[in-house]
């Protein structure tokens, strides 16, 4: 406890996505500095997501490294880096307030929060055993997957229904997921408890 008492913070979620520079100096890039995660946005610990995040990004940014010698190459890769990381943000921030908005209901939470175990299963699954290797998976958490975010939108949509007397039935969700449900998500023997994840499976 603070020696001088608990205090309030103010909101502690921010999203913070860098205008260019006002002017480039020729022959070097138009952004000034690259961002880790944490420094772009936070939006809630709900998911755990701010040491993978950032170690993710930091494999990123040595990628940006590599070409800091060629200026539109360097151009190019950081304009990558900042669309990604903003893209990646964004979808934390969603997928988060999804599961945020069932709280009133467990069952219906448990399965709000799917979206976000496909996600990372996937991408775990996506990811080399070796860092180098070109086959890395380009977003966290699937961010860049047109399919993934289509099944993300259309479960949004089924939550946000006011007509919807269940904002998130178990099976239509999993039906949206099939395609990214490859760690038997829905169907633990022990309910809600995963034994088996892509890393250890
Ligand atoms: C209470 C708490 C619990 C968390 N629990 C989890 C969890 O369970 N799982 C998870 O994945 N994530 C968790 N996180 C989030 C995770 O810690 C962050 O996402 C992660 O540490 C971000 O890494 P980073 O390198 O960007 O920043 P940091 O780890 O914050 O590192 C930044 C470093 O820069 C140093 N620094 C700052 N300014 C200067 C300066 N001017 N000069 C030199 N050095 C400077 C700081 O001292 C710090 O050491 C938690 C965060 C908090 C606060």
């Amino acid at each position: 406890r603070p020696a001088d008492g608990i205090r309030r913070a103010s909101r502690l979620q921010r999203a913070c996505v860098p205008s260019k520079a006002k002017q480039s100096t020729p022959g070097r890039s138009v952004y000034a500095w690259a961002p880790l995660p944490a420094a772009l946005g936070f939006a809630d610990p709900l998911h755990s997501t701010g040491i993978a995040h950032t170690l993710f990004n930091v494999e990123r940014l040595l990628e940006v490294l590599d070409v800091m010698d060629d200026p539109s190459a360097l151009e190019d890769a950081l304009q990558k880096y900042f669309r990604r990381l903003a893209c990646e943000v964004d979808l934390l921030d969603r997928m988060i307030s999804l599961a945020y908005r069932q709280t009133h209901d467990f069952e219906a939470f448990a399965t709000a929060t799917m979206p976000y175990f496909a996600a990372a299963t996937s991408c775990e699954l996506r990811a080399p055993t070796s860092l180098a290797s070109p086959s890395s998976p380009d977003a966290f958490l699937l961010a860049d997957d047109a399919k993934f975010l289509a099944a993300l939108e259309a479960i949004e949509s089924v939550a946000n229904s006011t007509s919807n007397l269940d904002p998130c039935p178990t099976q239509t969700v999993a039906d949206f997921l099939a395609p990214f449900n490859q760690v038997g998500l829905f169907t633990p023997k022990t309910p809600n408890m995963y034994r088996y994840t892509a890393t250890k499976g």
